[in-house]
């Protein structure tokens, strides 16, 4: 389903990000504003450079993040193998999975055709579902990828046994600013609904609380591109 927005809720949108915004940098501006204060009272301590070089590498996230909303990039289709792409991802991954015990692996059912899609929005999109399943595991576990065919999609699943979500929270998803983390933006998964419905693809999620998780991206392999909305 194609959503047409009015220029009326464009804006809307666009200013309640931009509040949302506003608000997650106060708090780590909260904080290096009291750090700074503890400096000024001749309390100089090593740790706090740490908790303040920590603070400013919050706000830096939430504005990239918050960039790459706002101006979304024209997608740029080329051929792509996903299977490498995934092997890449992995491997960008790596100290995360092994600071977490978490074991992954990939399967796949059949060979995979070459997909036409954005090569670096669609790594975006995977690295940030399957470190979301790697943040989901509290202490060893599993992420599955699998990749099959299926019509004129191909259908990557990403499976882990994490701590899963209750059916509130799956609806909750990909709503600006939503986190259970306590270093989350909430901004992730929207710009990963965005760029894959951006292909002609779908997420899906499935999900137990306690359980696990399994996320399905369907890609078109011929991908049409879509317009995406401007704010004008
Ligand atoms: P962030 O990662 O910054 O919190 P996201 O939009 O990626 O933002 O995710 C929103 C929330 O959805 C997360 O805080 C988490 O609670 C939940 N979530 C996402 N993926 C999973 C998963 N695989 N297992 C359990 N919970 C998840």
């Amino acid at each position: 389903t194609e959503e047409v927005l009015s220029k009326v809720e464009k804006l809307a949108i666009v200013g309640e990000l931009a509040a949302g915004v506003a608000h997650e940098i106060r708090n780590p501006l909260t904080s290096i504003k009291g750090f700074i204060q503890l400096f000024q009272q001749g309390m100089i301590k090593r740790e706090f450079f740490e908790i303040i070089f920590g603070e400013f590498l919050s706000i830096e996230e939430i504005l990239k993040e918050f960039i790459n909303l706002a101006k979304p990039q024209e997608i740029q289709v080329e051929k792509l193998n996903l299977k490498a792409l995934l092997k890449d991802v992995e491997i960008l991954l790596k100290s995360e999975q092994s600071l977490k015990n978490v074991q992954i692996s990939q399967e796949y059912k059949q060979e995979l055709p070459e997909i036409m899609c954005d090569r670096y929005q669609i790594k975006q999109v995977f690295v940030h579902i399957i470190r979301n399943s790697i943040e989901a595991i509290p202490d060893r576990g599993y992420v599955k990828i699998q990749g099959s065919v299926e019509g004129d999609n191909v259908l990557i699943e990403i499976i882990d046994n994490g701590v899963g979500m209750s059916k509130e929270r799956i609806k909750r998803l990909g709503e600006p600013f939503y986190s259970n983390k306590e270093k989350g933006t909430g901004l992730g998964l929207m710009l990963c609904f965005r760029i894959v419905q951006q292909h002609n693809g779908t997420i899906r999620v499935k999900s137990k609380e306690n359980y696990g998780t399994a996320v399905e991206v369907r890609l078109p392999i011929k991908c049409t591109n879509k317009k995406e909305y401007n704010v004008d």
